[in-house]
């Protein structure tokens, strides 16, 4: 291979200084143009040739080709599609750090490297930041909140047929990981696995599937009318007479509206209750969702905060990184109150070479709590950024992003072609809901069957198409670091009345 290793090493040194200058490109388009798509598809190579083009050029056509066909949908405060997050300037750096680096976190050994104890520490953190005991400091960093609910669906597997071993006196089986999970439903007698949910994440029944649930067997206990509540009567039926192990699952922001299926402590107790009762599992996806509880105990946040309002009585908390941690992709995080359970789930057995010492035990080695045997070091985007703004400066972040939706929100609910979603009574009861996101439709049905298409074409912001009760919608969901409220607000207002031919 012909490399010249000291114009390479210098190449990365001016990388950083470059990767920041990207990151800072201001833009008037959050979407590529065509032209540069096509020019960037016309790049692409249709085979791999046996001598290389070099660093030079691939870098040269990376940046030149590539990187204008990108969209901006980290790097501009404009894109409001799914709910993508940015990417803080600590965590910018500390990524690239840990590309430079690449320390493989997944065995905790001491004197090898820092790197375990520091995303060790990082969980602890988030767990101060989110308020949460520190008898919630057990856990991962996972892919995304995909994984994470993964983690928290196979964690509760384990233990909800564990605790119905137990409950019928059955010893000669104890683990679903050690013995699988027929087996050990056969022994409890058992028929099956569900889920009782309100309104999952598509991910949740994904998860499901993966996991020998079955999509067919996450069940919707939802409030007549309200279907984003938990029917509690609905719920204690079902654990009651279901010869099923159970999991309830909490949506802690559902995805199109940003509202919470729960509404308070006295909520998230009644569900302890029950799943204790019943010996079912309590799961929370709060990957967008349980930021707000970095919220000020003031009036205007009251329902936001109840609707994250006593998570801490869950069994298994799943969170997103990439989103309103603003660190790059590959990040979410998982906690779990029972500090054994995703040893029996995730353990590599039979392997010595893996195994770090017992004085090390303090902090278990990642690769036998989640499900990679190697990967990144996720963590130290996550800790950048914590240690660099805090957690006021992770509070000033949401407020911005809620005080965005907000002015959005009400300026819909007045606008003559326009719907403010979910329907509300008066402006003072949608707002009073509205977390990051803001939910619309246009009142002329033609416009409305492509008004995400049309709003996008713009290329001057990007929301997501969707539906909501069953009529096309379009979905706004803010969480850029960069977000300024009222200078972004200027150019939604523009670019909505534009498309609504109202300006
Ligand atoms: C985004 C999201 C997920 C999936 O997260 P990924 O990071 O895309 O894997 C799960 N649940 C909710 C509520 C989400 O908003």
């Amino acid at each position: 291979m012909d490399v010249d290793v000291a114009a390479t090493a210098k190449e990365h040194g001016q990388l950083q200084q470059k990767l920041w200058e990207l990151s800072q490109t201001e833009q008037s388009t959050v979407l590529p143009d065509a032209a540069s798509l096509a020019k960037a598809r016309a790049s692409l190579p249709q085979s791999l040739g046996s001598k290389g083009i070099g660093y030079a050029d691939a870098r040269r056509h990376i940046l030149e080709d590539l990187v204008p066909a990108f969209n901006k949908s980290s790097i501009s405060p404009l894109y409001y599609g799914f709910v993508t997050g940015g990417i803080t300037p600590a965590a910018l750096f500390a990524d690239g750090i840990v590309t430079a680096y690449d320390q493989n976190v997944q065995v905790h050994l001491t004197e090898h490297t820092i790197a375990t104890d520091v995303e060790y520490t990082t969980l602890g953190l988030l767990v101060d930041l989110l308020q949460f005991g520190r008898e919630w400091h057990n856990g991962t960093f996972t892919t995304g909140a995909t994984a994470s609910n993964i983690l928290g669906l196979a964690c509760g597997r384990e233990y909800v047929l564990r605790t119905a071993l137990e409950r019928k006196d059955v010893f000669s089986v104890t683990s679903a990981g050690e013995s699988g999970i027929f087996e050990t439903m056969l022994a409890a007698g058992l028929s099956g696995l569900q889920i009782l949910s309100t309104m999952p994440h598509s991910s949740l029944v994904k998860s499901a599937g993966i996991l020998g649930y079955g999509r067919a067997n996450v069940k919707d206990v939802s409030l007549h009318g309200d279907p984003l509540k938990f029917d509690l009567d609905l719920v204690e039926s079902e654990l009651r007479t279901s010869n099923k192990a159970t999991i309830v699952a909490v949506s802690c922001g559902e995805v199109n509206t940003g509202y919470f299926a729960t509404s308070g402590f006295e909520n998230m107790q009644a569900l302890r209750k029950l799943c204790d009762q019943y010996g079912a599992w309590l799961h929370v996806d709060g990957a967008f969702g349980i930021f707000g509880r970095l919220l000020p105990a003031t009036a205007e946040y009251s329902t936001v905060r109840k609707g994250c309002e006593g998570i801490e009585l869950a069994d298994s908390i799943a969170g997103d990184g990439h989103k309103m941690l603003n660190v790059p992709y590959d990040c979410g995080f998982f906690f779990c109150r029972h500090k054994d359970v995703a040893f029996d789930v995730f353990q590599n057995a039979n392997a010595a070479y893996l195994t770090g010492g017992s004085s090390q035990a303090s902090i278990p080695s990642p690769l036998n709590i989640g499900l990679e045997n190697s990967r990144r070091f996720r963590a130290l985007p996550v800790y950048a950024s914590l240690v660099a703004y805090g957690s006021s400066g992770y509070q000033a972040m949401v407020m911005e992003q809620i005080k965005l939706a907000r002015l959005i929100a009400g300026w819909l609910f007045d606008h003559p072609k326009y719907n403010a979603l979910p329907q509300a009574d008066s402006k003072e009861a949608l707002l009073d809901k509205v977390y990051t996101v803001a939910l619309f439709s246009a009142k002329d049905e033609e416009l409305n069957s492509q008004l995400a298409k049309k709003i996008d074409a713009t290329l001057r912001i990007f929301v997501s198409g969707t539906s909501w009760q069953g009529k096309p919608a379009c979905r706004l969901a803010i969480s850029n670091w960069r977000v300024q409220a009222d200078r972004d607000f200027e150019v939604v207002k523009e670019v909505l009345d534009s498309v609504a031919g109202a300006a």
